[in-house]
């Protein structure tokens, strides 16, 4: 357990580290050289933060709890730790530099709007290391025609190589959280193919898609897409968005990029 009198805030989704096991195995998979560009999301006691600074010759960290962020400068002062006191969910993360590592024990409860900015910086990335909710990990990496598989599957798989590295049981933390959690790796693709000629028409495909993951794409698209439309893409309008392949999805958005979208 941390030793500090900090009282845990559940507003910050804290649920500090404490199993030393776990902690050396997802500083193993992160792999720190010293001269990486690294930033840890969510500091907080520094369960992480101590052995990767003290692998590194600089670590960025971001942290919101201004308690926190006292205790980091006493703590680290004079160290090799940068620290920005804010929200993460509005740093700039380009601002940092290029081939920039990411990492953290993620605040679970805004992990999927964290991974959505953090894909709007991906042109400044070289890699992410994210511990979240394993269910969360479940559907990022999920395939087709399975329950996981959803807008948060599609959106992510188009840009990332995705790769679950640990299973973290609750016990590992302190608080324990109610659910199971796991560390993901997330690799920016290097060749993208099919590209979506406009991403912004991919993300109101995919949303609109499993808007309603009951209903037929006929139904779900029908807004964009017309029956000639199903058949030069050679996609059954009975189906479910479920069974689209990423690709799938990159060939819908390229079709009505190619003409005006339907009246
Ligand atoms: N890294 C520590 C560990 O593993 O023990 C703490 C992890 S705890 C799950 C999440 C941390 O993120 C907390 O320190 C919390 O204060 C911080 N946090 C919460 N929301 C944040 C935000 N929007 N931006 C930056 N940090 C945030």
């Amino acid at each position: 357990m941390p030793r500090t009198s900090h009282k845990p805030r559940k507003r910050f989704g804290q649920n500090f580290l404490k199993n030393q096991i776990i902690i050396d195995d997802i500083i193993r998979v992160i792999a720190p050289r010293a001269d990486d560009l690294m930033v840890e999301i969510g500091p907080g006691l520094g369960a992480l933060t101590t052995p990767l600074a003290r692998l590194l010759t600089t670590l960025h960290v971001i942290e919101l709890d201004r308690d926190i962020v006292a205790q980091l400068r006493e703590q680290h002062a004079g160290g090799r730790l940068v620290i920005h006191e804010g929200d993460a969910l509005k740093f700039d993360f380009a601002s940092l530099g290029n081939n920039l590592r990411v990492v953290g024990n993620l605040p679970y409860n805004i992990s999927t709007p964290l991974l959505f900015h953090l894909t709007a910086h991906i042109g400044s990335l070289r890699d992410i290391h994210a511990m979240l909710q394993k269910e969360v990990v479940e559907r990022m990496v999920a395939a087709p025609d399975t329950p996981a598989y959803g807008r948060l599957s599609v959106a992510l798989q188009y840009r990332f190589d995705m790769e679950k590295v640990l299973d973290v049981g609750p016990e590992a933390f302190y608080p324990q959280p109610k659910v199971d959690s796991a560390v993901i790796r997330m690799t920016p693709r290097l060749s993208i193919e099919p590209r979506a000629h406009d991403e912004a028409v991919f993300a109101r495909v995919v949303t609109a898609a499993f808007s309603q993951r009951r209903k037929t794409l006929r139904n779900t698209l029908r807004n964009m897409l017309e029956r000639e439309d199903f058949e030069a893409l050679n996609i059954n309008p009975a189906a479910r968005a479920e069974t689209l392949s990423v690709s799938d999805f990159v060939r819908i958005t390229n079709r009505l990029h190619e003409r005006p979208p339907a009246a």
